[in-house]
């Protein structure tokens, strides 16, 4: 008999089963107990190895970690995280990692297997956890999300996910607790800064001229928090699919809200929008695109949008410059 017969055997599979559950159990348990989440950075004198998913998140860690952490995006710029696959080399990187951030409430729809599979072996954190869920934006028109998931649109949630990162550091090394806390400190007051300016400038934009369309509902945590009306073509995932219906839909609100112009993404691509513009000037009304804005990911390296903070005052100014 060889061993594939082996394999197939019944006796062999009910065994097998029996092995799997076992794991998941105890898998299970560990997790109830929160072991990953206290596992301890070697003292080593290496960096600690962080990977991050969308470039945002990868920008935090650089800022709270500082020389303490070596950090690795895996979402390059115009990259659309709903979308987006692991690679061969992404898994290679997940599995070498020390600690994994991502932006979770379903951002990385095609890679929640993946971070299950990874969390009971080593901190694999959603920077969104510690928001109230009270606060969070519904996603019930989006296919498989709970909550919308865009929430580095309002600043104040980028802090609560600024505060996640700097606390799962700590936790991971204390030793350079301090180190973690003065950068997180100082990041935060440049946060809140970023907030202040923010309100500042979008109530400039005229009331009646206060809305925002772009090409997927990524901003209504922008529109909430700063005062701007918010439609998107697309729901809240790139992944849920959008027909004629919806085009005509935005086309015709364009038309009777006389808007004057809209705005593609740098992640998504900008045929979908154009169709909507085309559609208004047959009607008789032209509406410009207001410019690009960074909405799922950052600009190249060496753009005017590399950072988070960056990006943000980038969308600013080319809604402002174009509503106002
Ligand atoms: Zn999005």
């Amino acid at each position: 008999m060889n061993e594939m017969q082996v394999k197939k055997s019944p006796f062999h599979r009910a065994k097998m089963t029996l092995g799997i559950l076992a794991l998941i159990i105890l898998g299970a348990c560990s997790k109830v107990e929160g072991q990953a989440d206290s596992v301890q950075r070697p003292a080593d004198g290496e960096p600690i190895q962080v990977v991050a998913t969308i470039g945002m998140i990868t920008d935090v860690v650089k800022q709270v970690g500082g020389e303490e952490v070596e950090a690795n995006g895996l979402m390059g710029p115009g990259v659309d995280p709903h979308l987006y696959k692991a690679s061969q080399g992404d898994i290679e990187k997940l599995d070498k990692a020390d600690i994994i951030f991502y932006g979770g409430l379903h951002l990385e729809g095609k890679m929640t297997e993946i971070f299950e599979k990874i969390e009971n072996r080593k901190p694999t954190v959603p920077v969104s956890k510690d928001i109230d869920p009270e606060l969070l934006r519904s996603g019930a028109d989006a296919g498989g999300s709970q909550y919308d998931p865009h929430i580095w649109f309002n600043v104040r949630h980028w802090i609560s996910a600024t505060e996640t990162i700097r606390d799962t550091l700590v936790a991971y090394d204390p030793d350079h607790a301090e180190t973690y806390q003065q950068n997180a400190e100082a990041y935060i007051t440049q946060l809140e800064e970023l907030d202040a300016e923010v309100k500042r400038q979008i109530a400039e934009i005229p009331d009646q001229d206060r809305v925002l369309v772009t090409a997927h509902d990524a901003f209504g945590y922008f529109g909430d928090a700063y005062g701007i009306e918010v439609m998107g073509l697309q729901g809240i995932s790139t992944a849920a699919e959008y027909g004629s219906k919806d085009v005509s839909k935005l086309r015709d609100f364009l038309v009777e809200n006389k808007i004057k112009a809209v705005f593609v993404e740098s992640s998504i691509p900008t045929k979908s929008m154009e169709a909507v513009i085309a559609g208004a000037k047959e009607m008789g009304h032209t509406v410009k695109i207001g410019g690009e804005l960074y909405s799922d990911s950052m600009g190249e390296p060496g753009s005017d949008a590399d950072t988070y903070i960056k990006m943000v005052e980038h969308n600013v100014s080319t809604i402002v410059e174009a509503l106002k």
